[in-house]
């Protein structure tokens, strides 16, 4: 399986790091080797000082395709969850300061922490779901998959284009503003509406 995300995809979030709105997603990827199941711990690793927490939705493809239509977008997923891409802030300015590529940044073990998966059938819309996250009992990060640029059938449509999808593929579909520095000792909790779906520590 391979895990597809996107970058940039909520306005707020934009312009808390000052990045430039994009006409098209911004795509990169991250290695099967960076998922965190089962609310195992994330261990802060020694190659980074400014590790962020970025909430986001994430859906699970359950039916092979390439160049899908928007249209028929839907029925290539089946699952909701949220995760964690987790992002070395300090990696990631560096790279993009030099035009280079954010794989690192990106793409490093236990950058992936996902939860359960809901059936996507539970959703009335599923461009209208609230998501969230608490760091150590605060809420930091609170979203609406109303709010994303690009929708995710929009994005399962675009994605396909170059790669094709897989069942069990995984896309994170962006993150809200709130994004922020975790530390060892950090316990975060993420929830869909109000159901606690993540809820695991910083080691
Ligand atoms: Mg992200």
């Amino acid at each position: 399986m391979k895990i597809l995300a996107i970058g940039r995809n909520y306005g707020d979030h934009i312009k808390e790091l000052e990045n430039e709105r994009p006409d098209e997603p911004v795509i990169f990827t991250k290695p099967d080797t960076a998922i965190l199941k089962n609310n195992e711990p994330f261990y802060y690793p020694s190659y980074s000082h400014d590790i962020h927490h970025e909430v986001e939705l994430v859906v699970r493809i359950c039916k092979e395709g390439k160049f899908v239509q928007a249209a028929h977008a839907h029925k290539y997923y089946d699952k909701i969850g949220l995760g964690i891409d987790f992002t070395a802030r300090d990696l990631q300015s560096k790279a993009k300061e030099k035009g280079l590529p954010w794989a690192i940044a990106k793409g490093f073990n236990g950058s992936a922490p996902i939860s359960n998966w809901l059936d996507k059938s539970e959703f009335e819309n599923i461009q209208n779901i609230n998501f969230s996250l608490k760091v150590n009992d605060q809420l930091k990060q609170e979203g609406n998959s109303s709010l994303m640029l690009f929708s995710i059938d929009y994005i399962i449509a675009y994605l396909s284009q170059f790669f094709t999808l897989k069942t069990g593929d995984i896309i994170f579909t962006g993150t809200p503003k709130g994004v922020g520095p975790v530390a060892i000792g950090d316990r975060l909790e993420g929830y869909i509406e109000n159901q606690k779906l993540l809820d695991f520590e910083v080691k």
